[in-house]
């Protein structure tokens, strides 16, 4: 925030306002004051004169009318007697001049050399000529002082219709007024700068009571956008001030709470964001991302730097689709399919506006969530249940055809009719296997079963198989047993450990060729017992050896089943071997051979006792 310049501060401000009106007060006073006091001081000095030449204007009346002899003195001499009687104090000169302008005396001593003169003077003049007395200030050319002229006319009678016989000139010293009233001026311009001094001092002390709340009020509220509400303002008194730092204080305590509450509840949706499986995805208004989750990052492979700020439709990769606006009015999820052709991998978009109560929208959430597995199960189980409508279909088909044959009329025919009724039992029979098949793995699906488990000897165990087998066998395959000598147990659930390796055997002898070998050994790996059978079929192509453990999966769908199998024992088979702690996996050469590989847990200790083991 930028510091207030000097004058333009209120406390500058607030003297100077002070001081101008102060000293517009005073000055007004002042003018109006010096102006009255001239005015009264002149006046009363002039009264006191006039007071005067009322005397001497009777005195000289009397002395010129005077009936005069030898004996008298002369009207001169008698008139500068009057004068000089009269001349004192301020008066400086008076003089008597008569109605032609002759001077016929004068108070002072230095000019009685003008008696008998004519009187030049412009008041004396302009009295005679007017008839009426005339005044003026003008200044003494020898003194410089300011001196008062009045020219009085006196008349030969007390009426103002008298004849006029001559003039009273006094001038007298009116400096002295001046000089008072200056001397006033200087006293109260002493005062006003005394005054303005404490003015000032005043006017400072004022503003400072202003203007320091204020300015801990600015700090305050500096230091609260910086995120400190410790401080606290002043309060200097109870006045609108002090109002408003205690107000501005309360304030300063809710925002304190507000913001801690906002941090905490900031917090809190952090935690759940970072913390929900769910990706969460905020934008502004206008679609660029603002806030993006841990999980939402992960969910897209991405990471936060290159994601903030850019467009929501090109960072789910939809912006071919949708924009922003059709976004804004999805009502059903979008998926996002990234699967790729090594994994599937596929995310289900929901969108929320954020909208305000007018109407207006202020961004967007998407809400990611990873549905590969739900997608992946769904497709299983709509494959599953096509692939078993397929499989019954099939047996079903061919049962009708052969029954219709035989409803038809074949049935009397000896020659046909009995191989119509084999194929409609194998058909029947395989119907049977498969919905067995169905059956058993549904159980295990649904955990609806229990291993009866035994210890036996591994070795007699798989053997046993084998010569069933052996017995059995109607092909031209031989059999090499590469088992160990040593003898070892397992715990297993006999009959279905059985089910395990009949399956693996006949697939085999299934799929030898002609004088192919078939071989079987175990080893001990680790804590598990591994099992091997092998052949030198057909083999499997690369990419479908993992999937021979699926469900219904056959390579080579019509040369299997003419073969008679299900597609499912090898999927019976893992759920077993898993269900025992095993595993099972394939190991294929097209053209070559194959061998499957399963896994058996045992307990060492166990046996050591018996000391079976080497
Ligand atoms: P099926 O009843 O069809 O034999 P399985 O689940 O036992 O079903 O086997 C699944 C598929 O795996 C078979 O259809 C076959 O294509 C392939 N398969 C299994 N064992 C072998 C093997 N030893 N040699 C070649 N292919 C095999």
């Amino acid at each position: 925030m930028h510091k207030v310049s000097f004058f333009k501060s209120i406390h500058v401000k607030l003297v100077l306002i002070y001081i101008l009106l102060i000293l517009l007060a005073l000055q007004i006073i002042g003018i109006y004051f010096s102006r009255e006091l001239e005015q009264n001081l002149k006046s009363n000095f002039q009264q006191s004169i006039y007071q005067r030449v009322d005397l001497m204007q009777y005195s000289i009346r009397e002395e010129i009318l005077k009936e005069r002899d030898d004996t008298m003195p002369s009207l001169e001499e008698s008139l500068n007697s009057i004068v000089k009687e009269f001349s004192t104090g301020d008066i400086l000169e008076i003089r008597v001049i008569d109605n032609r302008y002759r001077i016929l005396a004068t108070s002072e001593s230095n000019n009685q050399n003008l008696i008998g003169q004519s009187s030049n003077t412009d008041t004396v003049r302009r009295a005679i000529s007017a008839e009426t007395a005339f005044d003026l200030i003008s200044l003494d050319k020898k003194t410089r002082n300011r001196v008062w002229e009045l020219a009085t006319p006196i008349r030969d009678g007390a009426g103002p219709e008298d004849e006029i016989i001559g003039v009273l000139y006094i001038i007298s010293d009116i400096e002295t007024v001046f000089g008072q009233v200056s001397d006033i001026n200087s006293i109260f311009l002493g005062g006003t700068a005394v005054s303005l001094v404490i003015t000032i001092f005043l006017g400072i002390l004022v503003a400072r009571t202003i203007t320091q709340p204020i300015a801990d009020m600015r700090k305050q509220a500096q230091a609260m956008a910086k995120g400190n509400f410790a401080r606290k303002v002043r309060v200097y008194g109870t006045d609108e001030i002090g109002q408003l730092a205690i107000t501005f204080n309360h304030l300063t305590n809710r925002l304190q709470e507000a913001t801690s509450t906002t941090e905490a509840e900031r917090r809190k949706l952090d935690s759940v964001l970072s913390n929900m499986t769910d990706g969460v995805i905020a934008t502004d208004r206008k679609g660029r991302i603002i806030l993006i989750n841990d999980p939402a990052l992960e969910l897209l492979h991405i990471s936060r730097d290159v994601t903030l700020g850019r467009p929501i439709a090109s960072v789910l990769g939809i912006e071919q689709e949708y924009n922003f606006e059709d976004l804004i009015h999805m009502n059903d999820a979008v998926n996002l399919n990234f699967s790729t052709a090594e994994a599937p991998y596929i995310l289900r978009a929901n969108f929320s506006v954020i909208q305000k109560e007018t109407g207006f929208i202020n961004g967007l959430i998407t809400v990611l969530h990873d549905i590969t597995e739900q997608e992946k199960i769904e497709m299983e189980r709509r494959e599953f249940v096509s692939n078993v409508s397929h499989e019954l279909r099939t047996p079903l088909t061919t049962m009708r055809s052969y029954l219709e044959a035989l409803a038809d009329g074949a049935w009397k025919d000896e020659s046909i009719a009995p191989s119509f009724l084999n194929v409609t039992q194998t058909e029947t029979e395989r119907m049977i296997r498969l919905v067995n098949d169905l059956l058993q793995l549904s159980r295990m699906d649904s955990q609806d079963y229990e291993l009866k488990k035994d210890i036996v000897l591994f070795n007699s165990f798989f053997n046993s198989i084998i010569d069933r087998f052996e017995m059995a066998k109607s092909q031209n395959v031989t059999f090499e047993r590469l088992l160990p000598e040593a003898s070892y147990y397992v715990e297993i659930d006999t009959d279905k450990v059985t089910q395990v390796i009949d399956n693996i055997i006949s697939n085999a002898i299934k799929y030898s060729p002609d004088g192919g070998s078939v071989r079987f050994g175990f080893t001990v790996q680790g804590e598990m017992l591994k099992v091997m059978i092998s052949d030198d079929g057909m083999g499997i192509p690369k990419e479908n050896v993992t999937r021979i453990f699926d469900r219904f999966y056959r390579v080579d769908r019509a040369r299997a089943r003419s073969m008679g199998g299900t597609g499912l024992g090898l999927a019976i088979a893992r759920e077993m071997i898993e269900a025992h702690g095993g595993k099972i996996w394939a190991e294929s050469e097209e053209g070559y051979g194959t061998t499957i590989f399963f896994t058996l847990p045992y307990d060492l200790d166990e046996f050591d006792e018996e000391g079976e083991w080497e």
